[in-house]
């Protein structure tokens, strides 16, 4: 009855226990078949890998989540001798990029020592030849675009991607991937993302276990909310849920070498 579908962002590890096992069952149901499990710092990307070995449908993606505290060097260090060793197991090096949430609320808050880890991530990716996954909206992302440009990086993938149409259009140039959340059901300005940027660069994702309104209030963040994501994506696109429910599949398994 479902179509095959990858969630391309989630935050798996940070699940309770049950919540991960009913996942891992229902995937099956739902053609759910497999997560990009992002990491946030060091102890998610070694639950994110533990989780794999346990089922290999999680894909763990290592890195350090921008909207929280700049942490001491070592940490960095640390977190990226982790990637080294684990990049056969890593998908993707991510979630990272800048703090654009927590300067809205700490606006003092300078950005310099957030670009200085993002680069560095960026180079490693860069090195290691990884898919890259981003947390960069509104003023953040012409600045991460220009980093991504200046280690000509090809796989970027901006996640929940919110930004003015100037951006976007340098993101489409440049081949960069969005992915879509299940608020496409009712935030105004991701629909009109959704009609403006290519269906051949756009994934979907839960970001879960992140909250959503309208039709999902009080519901557990489930991958399974994909599945209407990608009707509102084809009413959207006036096309066939069919053609969008391939593109999105096949847009996911290139981009992610699954
Ligand atoms: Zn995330």
């Amino acid at each position: 009855m479902f179509h095959s579908i990858i969630d391309a962002h989630i935050h798996f590890d940070m699940y309770k226990e049950d919540e991960r096992k009913e996942i891992l069952i229902d995937m099956d149901r739902y053609k759910v078949e497999a997560l990009i499990s992002v990491s946030k710092d060091l102890i998610s990307a070694k639950n994110n890998l533990e989780l794999y070995y346990q089922d290999k449908r999680v894909k763990p993606a290592f890195g350090f989540h921008p909207e929280q505290e700049i942490p001491e060097e070592q940490i960095i260090i640390d977190l990226q001798h982790f990637v080294e060793r684990h990049q056969k197991e890593m998908i993707a090096v991510g979630e990272v990029g800048l703090p654009y949430y927590l300067r809205q609320e700490q606006p003092s808050i300078p950005l310099e020592p957030y670009i200085v880890i993002l680069e560095a991530f960026i180079k490693q990716a860069s090195a290691l030849n990884k898919p890259i996954v981003l947390h960069a909206v509104y003023d953040d992302a012409p600045i991460v675009c220009s980093l991504l440009e200046k280690y000509s990086i090809k796989k970027a993938h901006f996640h929940w991607f919110k930004g003015d149409s100037k951006t976007i259009e340098q993101m489409i140039q440049n081949g960069y991937f969005i992915s879509i959340t299940p608020d496409v059901l009712y935030e105004k300005e991701i629909q009109e993302l959704v009609r403006q940027y290519p269906l051949t660069q756009m994934m979907v994702e839960t970001d879960g276990p992140w909250p959503f309104e309208g039709k999902f209030q009080n519901q557990l963040t489930h991958p399974k909310m994909i599945h209407p994501s990608v009707n509102k994506i084809a009413n959207l696109k006036k096309m066939s849920e069919d053609d969008v429910y391939q593109l999105i599949y096949k847009n996911t398994k290139q981009f992610y070498s699954l």
